[in-house]
């Protein structure tokens, strides 16, 4: 369990004050003059020594991704981008950090900024989070205000702009080319890659997009050392982790806590337990909705990290743990989440575009005991056939969940196929 010194995001319940006082008294913007003048490679290699990875679904190692920027300017200026579109379901982490202490990733943006040489930070935030964007905003005019953004930010010489825009709210938008057309003002696509956006990003400038919780930690990380962050969890799974607990938990809730915690101390512990207790748990998913969920049996003894979950083919994801009970009805839960999918397609590639509908169709059938059983295999060769073969993740995001019922739930889709709807009419 995380100890209560280790805690970075110490207002993420909103019990204290939002504003720039607020934050300073938690000890945000305590001197980040210095933190600036470590200059861009050492905060580079104190972010790739924490072993920070990205906090937004992949997983990918933080300083890395920063290294990969220009060193040397061509004459095009590099952008930071932020990930602000929390639209994963099951994940309310983000919105948390945005609404209740916004000057964690205002500091944050800064610094990382610096790391990467970057001359302006752009936050794309989804169009539904208003109360978010309100604080946010007026967040940065704090710190305009106080001089810690813009021309010579906190006295440090380094001049930086912040800017917020307004998405409409679309999933696919949290896609990170997707997110860059929309703030080029053009519709979401994503787009071929490569290249990637260290090379070609905004406005065709290097670029960097990250979530909001992997930059919201910099500061902490900065001011109190890769070996302290480096310390919490295990290696190559470090630092503290904001998970969500949702379904049926008795306390659903968003909790900081130690990376590699145990699924059923966290469970147990922030959420109150599952409904009817640890032995009514029927499944878990894992790291939002697009992660394949996983059965009791392997829920048992799960920690919960990224390599971890990779190891018993789910992924941590968004953290946001879903939790099932035996009252649900596991094939419906999915047909749901396939209806998602099908709905939040850009509809760019054929694969993506025409599986997902054909698998919310399949899947409607066979929640309803309408499909046949042989059925079940070409619903999984579709699912293959999806995989790997589109523009973007969104087509892995659309067919893991699929995968992860055809894997762990297999019997139940047989049992179903062969009682017919009649009989489950009749129940
Ligand atoms: Fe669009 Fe789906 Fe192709 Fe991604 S995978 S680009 S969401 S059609």
């Amino acid at each position: 369990m995380l100890r209560h010194a280790d805690h970075i995001f110490t207002n993420l319940h909103g019990h204290q004050e939002w504003r720039l006082k607020g934050a300073q008294k938690r000890g945000g913007w305590d001197g980040t003059k210095a933190l600036v003048k470590l200059g861009r490679e050492k905060i580079v290699e104190i972010v790739k020594e924490s072993g920070l990875r990205g906090r937004g679904g992949a997983g990918f190692p933080t300083g890395l991704k920063w290294s990969f920027m220009p060193k040397q300017s061509d004459g095009r200026p590099s952008y930071l981008v932020i990930n602000a579109d929390e639209s994963e379901p099951g994940t309310c982490k983000d919105r948390d950090i945005l609404r209740h202490d916004p000057h964690l990733l205002l500091e944050g943006a800064l610094l990382a900024g610096v790391g990467m040489g970057a001359a302006a930070a752009y936050i794309y935030i989804r169009g539904e989070f208003y109360r978010e964007a309100m604080h946010l905003q007026a967040a940065i005019d704090e710190a305009y205000a106080a001089k810690l953004l813009g021309k010579n930010a906190c006295g440090s010489g380094y001049d930086y702009d912040i800017y917020l825009h307004r998405g409409a709210g679309a999933y696919i938008c949290g896609e990170e080319t997707a997110l860059l057309e929309s703030l080029e003002g053009k519709k979401g696509l994503p787009r071929m890659k490569p290249p990637f956006p260290a090379a070609v990003g905004l406005w065709g400038c290097p670029t960097t997009v990250n979530n909001v919780e992997t930059i919201a930690v910099v500061p902490a990380i900065l001011r109190r050392g890769a070996p302290w962050f480096a310390a919490i969890g295990r290696p190559k799974n470090t630092g503290t982790k904001i998970f969500c607990l949702s379904g049926h938990v008795n306390t659903p809730c968003t909790v900081e806590e130690s990376m590699s915690i145990p699924l059923r101390e966290l469970i147990d512990k922030h959420g109150g337990g599952v409904r009817g207790g640890w032995d009514n748990l029927l499944a878990v998913i894992p790291g939002g909705s697009s992660m394949p969920l996983l059965p009791k049996s392997i829920c048992d003894d799960l920690i919960m990290d990224f390599d971890s979950l990779v190891s018993v083919k789910s992924g941590l994801g968004t953290a946001a743990v879903v939790v099932m009970d035996k009252s649900t009805d596991i094939i419906k839960a999915v047909q749901r989440l396939a209806h998602f999918y099908m709905h939040e397609s850009c509809g760019q590639c054929t694969p993506c575009r025409e599986g997902t509908g054909w698998i919310y169709r399949v899947m409607t059938r066979m929640a309803e005991g309408r499909a046949r059983v042989e059925e079940i295999d070409v619903l999984e060769s579709v699912t293959k056939g999806i995989e790997g073969h589109t523009i973007c993740a969104f087509g892995e995001g659309a067919v893991w969940p699929i995968q992860g019922l055809l894997r762990h739930f297999r019997p139940e889709l047989e049992r179903r196929a062969l009682r017919g709807p009649q009989a489950m009419a009749a129940e």
